[in-house]
């Protein structure tokens, strides 16, 4: 039995983390469950799967059987608690430190929180060989990327290629985005998943974090990474191979195929949520216009400019998220002030977590300021 821990279990990550655990009885148990606010459901799942050791987050909890909490208390419980492997779901910047910690006490890493890979590039990934753990990505394109890439040299590889739903306003004319609400840009067409995620797949911000995470991850030239827009999203992502060639990975909308396929590895689960049908179906593909996107078009430039650039992106875009969910600013509010953010602030080297984690704060400082001016 693998033994697992889930952080965020409360969210749409740290549920479907659960429901893949629970369709295969007798091949997973649950030594530990974090959330950050949501006392009642972390207790209940606690109850569900026979969990003792929980963490919270966000507030102390009112349960006594809640042991560890603040920030502090989650990463003093990965360290204590025994497991194969850590499912870290935990949404936003905080999720860094907890993946550091998981792979320091010697667990593997099933990832979903890209911020950790965005962040940090290289400092995650060499703790990760220093300790012998793998990092094993959960976001659908990545785990779609890490399956393809397995038993392919790195320098046969032409390009990669990371599809995108195109979010709530595909299909809407860049002049409009301007009249966009909350309202709208909430509503995704293809997956269900948390409010941040689904904004940042409207801007497609989201899409900006995964090419940072996939050249970072993969290690792989910024220029061999391209998007594609792919409404139907059943190619979760895409290889080219120098000749020419193109290998997809194609299952349902489905975040539990590539959770199960994380905590699997690296033997492959049974079929539990439906095969594919492909007759029938149609695949189509555009390439999205960097003009409207422009979320996209300052991940480049941010992964080229460097760590402490790819830092900023993320926590700006983080700030103006929240800053559009409380309506303080537009929609285009985000790429304005990720942009300007990009350009004002220029960082030194990045060469330890501390060096992170302070870009980070100095960029919140800087986009909290921007928007207390507003
Ligand atoms: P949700 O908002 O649905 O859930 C977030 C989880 O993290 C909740 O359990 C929440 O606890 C907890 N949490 C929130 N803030 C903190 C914090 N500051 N410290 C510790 N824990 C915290 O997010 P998602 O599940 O959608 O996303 C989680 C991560 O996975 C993100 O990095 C996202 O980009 C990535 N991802 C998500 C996908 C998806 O389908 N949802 C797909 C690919 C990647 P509480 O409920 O108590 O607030
Ligand atoms: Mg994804």
């Amino acid at each position: 039995m693998k033994k697992v821990i889930i952080l965020g279990c409360t969210g749409s990550i740290g549920k479907s983390a659960i429901d893949v655990i629970k369709s295969m009885p007798g091949d997973f148990k649950v030594t530990a469950l974090s959330a950050h606010s949501n006392e009642e459901e972390l207790l209940n799942q606690a109850k569900i799967l026979d969990v003792k050791k929980m963490a919270l987050t966000g507030k102390k909890p009112v349960d006594g059987s809640i042991t560890y909490y603040s920030p502090n208390g989650l990463l003093d419980m990965i360290a204590d608690v025994g497991a194969d492997i850590v499912v870290n779901g935990v949404a936003g910047a905080d999720g860094l430190l907890p993946s550091v910690t998981s792979l320091k006490t010697g667990k593997n890493l099933a990832l979903a929180n890209k911020e950790t890979v965005v962040m940090a590039g290289s400092l995650i990934t060499d703790i990760a060989s220093q300790n012998n753990k793998k990092i094993i990505p959960v976001d659908s394109e990545h785990s779609a990327i890490f399956q393809l890439l397995e038993g392919k040299k790195k320098e046969d590889i032409d390009e990669i290629i990371i599809t995108a739903s195109g979010g709530a306003f595909r299909d809407l004319p860049v002049s409009e985005l301007k009249n966009v609400k909350l309202e709208d840009a909430i509503k995704h067409p293809n997956w269900s998943m948390g409010t941040k995620i689904t904004i940042d797949s409207s801007s497609m911000a989201n899409k900006g974090l995964e090419v940072i995470e996939a050249y970072l991850l993969f290690n792989i030239p910024l220029s061999k990474i391209k998007v594609l827009i792919h409404p139907q999203s059943m190619v979760h992502s895409m290889i080219r191979t120098a000749e020419g060639s193109l290998y997809a990975q194609i299952s349902k909308p489905d975040m539990r195929v590539p959770i199960q396929n994380a905590l699997t590895w690296p033997d492959v689960g049974p079929s539990l949520f439906g095969r594919l049908d492909l007759a029938g179906v149609s695949l189509t593909f555009q390439a999205p216009d960097l003009e409207k996107y422009r979320m996209l078009k300052l991940a480049y430039t941010a992964a080229e400019l460097g760590q402490g650039s790819s830092i900023a992106y993320n926590a700006a875009n983080e700030i103006a998220v929240d800053a559009f969910v409380n309506r303080k600013i537009d929609f285009l509010g985000i790429p304005n002030i990720v942009e300007h953010t990009i350009e004002k602030l220029g960082f030194k080297g990045i060469d330890t977590i501390e060096d992170i984690v302070e870009a980070d704060n100095r960029t919140r400082i800087f986009v909290k300021e921007i928007l207390g001016n507003i």
